[in-house]
């Protein structure tokens, strides 16, 4: 059977997930729970998904044999990772009910598509300025000053793809340092946190809200997010009305992630968008009554959506590279919560699990 709008597609259904990694992992677990299956499709084999998923494709993105093979046997499509080829999106979509559609890829992929797409609604974003090359970037720095960062306009992430643009820099070595074709360059904001929330939507356009969480970076990877935020009620209420708001309008179908700059006279920016789970949302595991996770299974299912509310007080701590080792010290702390991706080589960088500190609702 096809999830079908309005169509609720009951336990014991195929999810196909494309991507493979930690979050595909943490999706097929809880779809596990609510009796669903998950065929995986990526690149990468025995991967974090592979490992707890009842099927694997081991095949690049752009196989369109493979994933015309791999839509046929599922019912519906989802994604743990969105920088796949616009083509391999849309022959799912032909298929099967793909869910985010691929136009929400579409403008989730490129930064500069992203932006517009926001002003365009009406959603507060960071100065920015178009710039195609080396020859453009001058004007542009002059246009929004120094600092500012330039960022390769497409597939970046944790930081990648971006160059600080200091006064007097060379931009030319700028330029060329930041290794992408088309870029953007976004005004520096001087922010008094950085904020995120998780937004789901069902076909019925259902919607359910994620407080607020506070991020904290470390070497630009995500290190920690804490529950509450410790915002304003006025600058959680702004930010909760921009992420209802998007969802509404890209006519999402699963989950979207919500990444926000807090400026220091409490205004609220969106730096960027991620239509799928979100490490951000990580804390609602063990401090939410309804996880990301279960809530995209959820979602995509054509489900009614689970509470999102806190229960719990909630730091979410990434374990990156060699950290992992430290698991025997965080299992011993009874108020811990452990997740482990079962990756076998922790490379420094790598987001190798996470941990769940819980604290009673404050
Ligand atoms: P991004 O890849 O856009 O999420 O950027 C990674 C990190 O760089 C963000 O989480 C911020 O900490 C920082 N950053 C990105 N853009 C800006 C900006 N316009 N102003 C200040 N900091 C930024």
């Amino acid at each position: 059977m096809n999830a079908e709008d309005g169509q609720i597609l009951p336990p014991g259904s195929v999810i196909g997930i494309l991507g493979g990694g930690q979050l595909g992992r943490m999706s097929a677990l809880a779809a596990g729970r609510l009796g669903y299956k998950v065929h995986i499709f990526s690149p990468e084999k025995d991967g974090p998904a592979a490992q707890v998923s009842w099927r694997n494709t081991v095949a690049a993105y752009d196989d369109l044999a493979a994933l015309e093979a791999f839509a046929q046997s599922v019912d519906v499509v989802t994604f743990e990772f969105e920088n796949i080829p616009a083509a391999a999106a849309e022959i799912l979509a032909r298929l099967k009910p793909t869910r985010p559609s691929p136009s929400v890829l579409h403008i989730s992929q490129e930064r500069l598509r992203e932006k517009r797409f926001l002003e365009s609604i009406g959603v507060p974003v960071t100065a920015f300025r178009e710039v195609t090359g080396a020859a453009d970037l001058p004007a542009a720095v002059d246009a929004l000053g120094t600092p500012s960062i330039l960022k390769s306009a497409s597939f970046g992430y944790d930081g990648k793809g971006q160059v600080r643009i200091e006064a007097g820099m060379d931009l030319q070595e700028a330029w060329a340092r930041m290794g992408g074709t088309i870029a953007i360059l976004e005004g520096f904001i001087d922010f008094d946190c950085e904020i995120s929330v998780i937004v789901a939507r069902n076909p019925a356009g259902e919607i359910a809200l994620y407080e607020p969480a506070r991020n904290s970076h470390k070497h630009h990877i995500l290190d920690t997010s804490t529950v509450p935020a410790g915002v304003s009620v006025k600058v959680a209420h702004a930010a909760e009305a921009i992420a209802r708001r998007i969802a509404g309008e890209i006519d999402l179908i699963g989950l979207l992630a919500v990444e926000m700059f807090v400026t220091k006279d409490g205004r609220v920016l969106v730096n960027e968008l991620a239509p799928r789970p979100h490490n951000s949302g990580h804390w609602s595991q063990d401090g939410a009554v309804t996880s990301q996770f279960e809530q995209h299974v959820r979602a995509v299912c054509g489900l009614g959506l689970g509470n999102p509310a806190r229960h719990s007080d909630t730091v979410m701590t990434n374990l990156i590279g060699d950290e992992v080792e430290s698991w025997p010290q965080l299992l011993a702390d009874p108020d811990v919560k452990l997740h482990l991706y079962g990756k076998t080589e922790a490379r420094p960088g790598r987001k190798m699990g996470h941990w769940n500190k819980l604290t009673p609702k404050s």
